[in-house]
C-alpha cells in the first residue's frame, strides 16, 4: 500500500512548496519594483575647481544650489588626478587602497604599465582591488547607465555596468546625455547613471585657470548644465532623480618660472620616470635607489622628495606597489620636468590635497537631499557611502563614512532621506504579508497530512490515486 499513499504527500509536497515558492517572490515585489527606487545620477565636469563658479554669471549652477545643497570644501583623494579621484567617488577608498593611484602606472608584480594617454587602461587586474558602485547596484538587483565615466568601459569584478558608452572624447555632451535619459526612461530603466564630461580640464591645462579666456568655458559648463536639466524636466526626470554635480579635483596655475629640471641634479639614465609632474613616480633601477635618492633629497626647495614609506599618513598614499620608491612633489604652481623639451601646461593638478585650488565644486539637488542647504566641508570619500545609502545598496569595505555627510539629506535621521522611510515601512509590510502567506500555507498543509494520516488508508484514497498512477 505504502507506495500508493505515498503519492498524495508528494503531491501536497509539491503543491506547498509551489505556493510557498510564489508566496517569497511575492515578497520582494512588494518593496522592491525599479520604478519605486531612488535614482542618482552622478555628474562630473572633470577639473571644475570649486571657486570657477565665483568668476562668471552661471544661472544653472545657481538655481541647483539654491534648491539642493552645496558644499563648499571637498577634501579629494591624493594625488589630485583624473584616474584617481574618479575611482574615489565611486568606491569611497583613498587611492592606495582602490589601486589607481595615478593616470600613470607600473605595476612591479606583473610587470604591466597603464597609461591614461595610450589608453592602455582596459585590463582588469589595475581596477579589481575595488568595487566600483555600479557594480554593487547591480549586484543588489539593480540596473546601472555610464556615459563615458573613467573606468566604466572597463570589466571590473567580471562585470561592465548594465549600460556603458565606450570612451571617445569627441562624443559630444549633447548625445551623453540623451542616452543617459533614454536608459533612465527605458521598459527596464536604470536607477543610477554616472555621466563624464572632459571640460573644463582640457581647457585648464591649455589656458592657465587664471586665464580670462576660461571664463568662457565655465559660462559653457554653465550651458552644458542648463542642458541638462531642460532635458531632465522634458522627460519628468527633473523632481524624482537626485542629481550630483561634482569634479576630481580643481587647477593650479604654472609659468615657466616655475620649472624644476631633474637633468640638473641626476642622470636620467638611472631611473625611469612613470608618472608626470607635479607628482612624479620615480623608479630607479636595479642598485641606484640610493644614489637617485640622495640626488634629488634636497635639490630644489620647491620640490619634496620622499621614501614611499615616509609619504605623509594623511595622503593614504603609501601601501600599494603601484605607488613607485621615490616620489618627488613640487610645491604649488611648480612644474617638474627632466628638461624643458618635456611637455609643459599652463594649467595643472596633482598638487597636495590640501590646496584649496586642487578642490572641486560639489552640489547636489533631488528628493533625498535637503534644500538651500550648504555645508562648510566634506570628504570626497563620503560621497560612496552617501549614494549607497540612496541607492539602497549595502556599501564595500570603504574609507568613509555616511555619518559625515547625513546632514545634505533631506532628513538627518539614521534612515536618511523620506524615501528611504517609505521604502522600509513598504518593505516591512512585504515581509508581514510574506510571512502570513507562509504560515496561512503552512497551516493548509499540516491540515492536509493531518488528515491524510488519521484515517488507516481509507479506501477513498487508493481510489482517487490510483488512476494518477495510471495515467
Ligand atoms: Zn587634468
Amino acid at each position: 500500500n505504502s507506495p500508493i499513499i505515498t503519492m498524495p504527500y508528494y503531491s501536497l509536497e509539491i503543491s506547498w512548496c509551489l505556493w510557498t515558492f510564489l508566496g517569497l517572490l511575492s515578497l520582494p515585489g512588494v518593496f522592491l519594483s525599479q520604478d519605486k527606487l531612488n535614482k542618482l545620477l552622478l555628474v562630473s565636469f572633470d577639473g571644475f575647481r570649486w571657486d570657477y563658479l565665483d568668476r562668471v554669471s552661471t544661472p544653472n549652477f545657481d538655481s541647483l544650489i539654491k534648491s539642493g545643497v552645496q558644499v563648499e570644501r571637498v577634501y579629494n583623494a591624493y594625488i589630485t588626478k583624473t584616474y584617481p579621484d574618479h575611482y574615489t567617488l565611486v568606491t569611497g577608498l583613498h587611492a592606495e587602497s582602490h589601486g589607481i593611484v595615478a593616470n600613470e602606472m607600473y605595476d612591479p608584480d606583473i610587470n604591466r604599465t597603464f597609461s591614461m594617454d595610450r589608453m592602455d587602461i582596459y585590463d582588469s587586474i589595475w581596477w579589481d582591488e575595488a568595487i566600483p558602485i555600479w557594480v554593487s547596484n547591480q549586484e543588489g538587483g539593480h540596473r546601472s547607465g555610464a556615459a563615458m565615466w573613467p573606468g566604466s568601459d572597463v570589466k571590473i569584478h567580471g562585470k561592465y555596468p548594465t549600460h556603458y558608452m565606450l570612451y571617445n572624447e569627441s562624443t559630444h555632451f549633447e548625445v551623453r546625455v540623451q542616452q543617459l535619459i533614454s536608459w533612465f526612461m527605458s521598459t527596464e530603466p536604470i536607477n543610477f547613471g554616472l555621466l563624464y564630461w572632459e571640460e573644463p580640464d582640457e581647457s585648464g591645462h591649455r589656458l592657465g585657470p587664471e586665464n580670462p579666456e576660461m571664463n568662457d568655458v565655465i559660462s559653457q559648463i554653465d550651458s552644458n548644465l542648463g542642458y541638462l536639466l531642460d532635458q531632465l524636466k522634458k522627460s519628468g526626470l527633473y523632481d524624482e532623480l537626485n542629481l550630483v554635480v561634482t569634479s576630481d579635483h580643481g587647477m593650479s596655475q604654472m609659468s615657466l618660472d616655475r620649472v624644476i629640471e631633474l637633468d640638473n641634479y641626476v642622470d636620467r639614465d638611472l631611473y625611469t620616470w612613470i608618472d608626470k609632474s607635479p607628482v612624479v613616480g620615480i623608479l630607479p633601477k636595479e642598485g641606484r635607489f640610493e644614489e637617485v635618492y640622495t640626488a634629488l633629497e634636497k635639490a630644489h626647495p620647491n620640490m619634496t622628495v620622499y621614501k614611499r614609506e615616509s609619504i605623509p599618513e594623511r595622503y593614504y598614499y603609501k601601501y600599494n606597489s603601484r605607488i613607485q620608491p621615490i616620489l618627488a612633489e613640487a610645491k604649488e604652481g611648480w612644474t617638474i620636468m627632466r628638461n624643458k623639451s618635456d611637455t609643459f601646461m599652463l594649467g595643472n593638478h596633482g598638487y597636495d590635497n590640501m590646496l584649496p585650488s586642487m578642490h572641486p565644486i560639489f552640489i547636489a539637488h533631488g528628493p533625498a537631499f535637503r534644500k538651500n542647504y550648504s555645508k562648510k566641508s566634506m570628504q570626497s570619500v563620503d560621497l560612496y557611502p552617501l549614494m549607497c545609502q540612496i541607492l539602497g545598496i549595502s556599501p564595500a569595505p570603504n574609507n568613509g563614512s555616511l555619518s559625515h555627510v547625513q546632514d545634505l539629506l533631506a532628513e538627518s535621521s539614521p534612515l536618511g532621506p523620506v524615501q528611504q522611510l517609505e521604502d522600509s515601512h513598504s518593505s516591512l509590510l512585504g515581509a508581514i504579508l510574506g510571512f502570513a502567506l507562509v504560515v496561512g500555507f503552512l497551516i493548509i498543509f499540516v491540515k492536509q497530512v493531518t488528515q491524510k494520516q488519521i484515517p488507516v488508508v481509507p479506501i477513498t484514497n487508493i481510489e482517487i490515486v490510483q488512476p494518477l498512477l495510471q495515467d
